[in-house]
């Protein structure tokens, strides 16, 4: 291979993503593990499967070619997620992207690949790909594709999606569309030319669709037609990890959790078809006519000897013997001029070399939370557990910190424990996401400055320990991230990653504040200290017409984690508004404005970051009717609290509440979203419920998807629930019975309702319901046949029975005021 720009430091992505899930235990691999990764040294082939979200991915076949194969197996998803459901917790949005990007993360560790994404977000259901290429921003879309083509140099590209509609998404039809276009441009020099800085062209050999049954329309037609494509068995048994490649692709797709896809293992034959779309193609099999082993590496031809020679050495019981062995292939690497393959052995070799040493390396700092110019104590742990001679010569780092010499022999499993005080940079940037930093409310693209920070799943550390050791009479370099542990009483051991702070923090109550008539209300900031001495003062950012008394507040905290709480009276303009308010923490002339998130979920590493500290003011004339509302929860949502701010009382019912006489008190009864798909007790419960309707009563049902349901009617009267969905947040509503009550009471609904609505307007909708149901509204998608079903509601004996597909869910917690309008008059029906 020819360089083109001999001297300029290329970047390789595989290599930077060695450090990602930095803040996770240590796992040190058992012999037969170390075997495994001893005979993948020998395999240079490199596969790139391309989709577009967390979840589209084959965990079957990257299981299968990263471990089977022994290729570089690397999965890139376009997007991060952001646009899906949340199963397991209230976050939505680019915090839903922080997790799913984390249980992709957590994925690849189980399954063996390796994890990439793009800057496209995902911002909800897309009908078309037109759509999706337009809010994505094609053309930076294509070039992350390129770029992670030409860091990562996949022999073939295999793609989740054909690039039409049978793909469905309209990001799926995109992905499939950006993939081939990608596949020409990586290997043309005139594509992209910026990022040639950093990588060279690439032109992968082939590019394949991995059919998906659900594609398949003629069953019986795609049989018959099976020969013409390439079949690969990818459910053979691997002895040496204790599992198939079907068992380790269930735990590798359990991990998202967040989209509630826990999986059973599979066992056995397990075929998979690929249909040949682009550049040389196979007659039998996918990586036919490419070269995977050393002789695809000029210079590298004493190498396979050398593999050979550390496998047939490899003892189980003294896996550390092979250090030899693995130091003189270490030598004969160093010799290459391949750059890739060169860094990527390297890297292996040396994770290798850690761990027949049973090498155990890590860096604890005293607390999780750091902020700029703060001294920082870290605790470096050191042990060898082999009989072998190693030696720490240096420590480089954390930060700024220079090179100190150590020359410390590591005795035989006797702890070298070295104690680095030093300082964060005053300049030191604070722990938010690369893809952020523009806070959160993105649309189409994540904005990222740093071409070599594009692809990358996550941060990297913010502070590294970078170790020379001695091993064998060889110097080996070894980077050890900053952590935080702590002891849990039940989890046990917990990692943390190292945060990065501002000095101080607010933090208002809520996202959204309603106003609903012209009276003041409370707004409380809490600020935090993340370190000693903080002195300053705390105010809101208000917009003309707003105001708060007082207009600064002055605090002071002492130690590093006191808080404070500043009530501040807020006052409304007259009229309808909706606005936005921040806090603003003031600091010897400097102003923080910024809240500390946290996610934390037992199965990804906690997720830290600084959103900007802001809420959403709204003023609206709202009447309501009715005061108490029982919500039963389905799987998770913010709606409860959003009628509380304009007024409700409401109570949240556990499955033994739902009874005659706890349910006779409600104005209301409201079911969260999905609750039939996952509140089980709810198939013994309807009877109760409908029951409580006719007895007067309002139950407003809130979508269910038609997949698992417990029931098979949810209403007293016949309807089904389709796909059907209004995926334009703005898309035309048309109003089909202007004398319903549900648009003229208390609140009287116009067009202008409709406005400001955020990511859809509904989905799930109801089809083809019994007559005695009525409508209310009728929406479309540009292109799309319109549907009445958002609001169908039928009176039953006394009350009303409300099912409705508009995601209420994501309107009211916004503090849209036009659906709080119309959902309060649901909720005032016949009141
Ligand atoms: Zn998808």
């Amino acid at each position: 291979m020819k360089l083109k720009f001999p001297g300029i430091r290329y970047a390789c992505l595989c290599v930077l993503t060695v450090l990602s899930g930095w803040a996770m235990p240590p796992r040190q691999p058992s012999s037969s593990e170390i075997l495994h990764k001893i005979e993948k040294l020998n395999i240079l082939g490199t596969v790139l499967y391309f989709a577009a979200h967390p979840d589209d991915e084959n965990t079957g076949f990257i299981a299968y070619m990263a471990n089977e194969e022994k290729y570089q197996t690397y999965y890139l998803s376009l997007t991060r997620g952001d646009g899906g459901q949340n199963l397991i917790g209230p976050e939505m949005r680019e915090l839903l992207g922080m997790i799913r990007t984390q249980e992709l993360l957590q994925a690849r560790r189980i399954d063996g690949g390796k994890q990439f994404f793009s800057r496209a977000n995902d911002f909800g259901y897309s009908k078309n790909p037109d759509e999706t290429m337009k809010v994505w921003d094609r053309e930076a879309v294509l070039a992350d594709a390129v770029w992670v083509i030409r860091n990562t140099r996949p022999d073939i590209i295999v793609t989740r999606f054909p690039p039409d509609e049978r793909a469905g998404h309209g990001h799926h039809t995109a992905s499939a569309m950006l993939a081939e276009e990608a596949f020409d441009a990586a290997g043309d020099p005139r594509r992209f030319p910026e990022q040639l800085k950093y990588v060279e062209v690439w032109k992968p050999k082939r590019l394949l669709w991995n059919i998906g049954m659900w594609a398949v329309r003629n069953r019986e037609e795609f049989i018959r037609n099976a020969r013409s494509y390439i079949q690969l068995d990818i459910g053979k048994y691997n002895p040496l990890l204790g599992a198939s490649y079907g068992e380790i692709a269930a735990r590798s797709r359990s991990m998202h959790k967040s989209q509630g896809f826990g999986a059973v293992g599979r066992r056995g034959v397990d075929v998979e078809y690929f249909q040949f779309v682009k550049g040389d193609k196979p007659a039998n099999s996918l990586m036919e006519g490419i070269d995977t082993g050393w002789s695809r590496v000029k210079g590298g031809d004493k190498i396979p000897g050398l593999i050979e020679k550390l496998k047939k050495g490899f003892d189980m019981a003294n896996p550390a013997g092979s250090v030899p062995d693995l130091l003189s292939l270490r030598r004969e690497l160093l010799q290459l001029k391949d750059p890739h393959w060169k860094k990527v052995k390297l890297e292996e070799v040396d994770q290798l070399l850690r761990d027949v040493l049973g090498l155990y390396l890590e860096a604890v700092a005293e607390s999780s939370v750091y902020t700029p110019g703060e001294p920082i104590s870290v605790s470096l742990e050191a042990i060898n557990r082999s009989e072998r001679e190693v030696a720490v010569i240096s420590i480089n780092g954390p930060f700024a910190r220079k090179d100190s010499s150590v020359n410390r022999p590591l005795l035989t499993n006797e702890p070298v424990r070295l104690e680095i005080q030093t300082v964060v940079p005053p300049r030191q940037e604070i722990s938010q996401p690369y893809w952020l930093t523009r806070d959160i409310g993105y649309e189409g693209l994540f904005e990222v400055s740093d071409q070599l920070k594009i692809g990358r799943p996550e941060n990297e550390p913010p502070a590294v320990i970078r170790m020379q050791l001695r091993v064998g009479g060889e110097l080996l370099n070894y980077e050890v991230p900053v952590v935080y542990k702590k002891r849990d009483p039940v989890r046990g051991e917990v990692y943390e990653p190292l945060v990065i702070s501002p000095p101080v923090y607010t933090a208002m109550g809520n996202d959204v504040y309603m106003f609903k008539d012209g009276s003041a209300r409370k707004i409380s900031v809490t600020v935090t200290a993340a370190r000693d001495n903080c002195r300053g003062q705390v105010r809101l950012k208000l917009p003309a017409g707003w105001n708060a008394t007082p207009a600064a507040e002055k605090f002071t905290l002492d130690r590093k984690g006191d808080n404070a709480r500043i009530d501040f009276l807020v006052t409304p303009p007259q009229g309808d508004m909706t606005a936005e308010i921040a806090a603003i923490a003031e600091m010897g002339g400097v102003e923080y404005d910024r809240e500390l998130g946290i996610i934390a979920y037992d199965h990804i590493p906690k997720q830290v970051y600084f959103p900007a500290s802001k809420a959403k003011v709204v003023r609206l004339d709202l009447k309501t009717r009715g005061r108490e509302i029982g919500y039963i929860h389905g799987a998770g949502d913010a709606v409860p609290q959003a009628l509380q701010e304009v007024g409700y009382q409401v109570t949240i019912l556990e499955d033994k509440d739902i009874e005659p006489l706890v349910l006779k008190r409600f104005d209301a009864v409201i079911l969260g979203v999905r609750a039939y798909n996952t509140r089980t007790a709810l198939a013994g419960k309807q009877k109760i419920l409908l029951d409580y309707v006719k007895g007067g009563g309002n139950l407003i049902v809130q979508y269910n998807t038609n997949s698992e349901l417990l029931l098979r009617e949810l209403g007293p009267y016949a309807f089904e629930v389709s796909r059907d969905r209004v995926s334009v947040e703005d898309a035309p509503v048309r109003i089909l019975n202007p004398e319903s009550p549900v648009l003229n009471m208390p609140n009287k609904i116009t067009s202008r309702d409709f406005d400001g609505w955020v990511q859809e307007r509904g989905l799930y909708f109801p089809a083809n319901w019994d007559k005695r149901y009525e409508t209310v509204i009728s929406s479309a998608d540009p292109g799309s046949a319109p549907l009445d079903g958002g609001i169908i509601y039928a009176k039953y004996g006394d009350g009303y029975y409300i099912y409705s597909g508009i995601s209420w869910f994501r309107q009211l917690p916004a503090g849209v005021p036009g659906a709080y309008r119309l959902f309060v008059n649901l909720i005032s029906l016949g009141k």
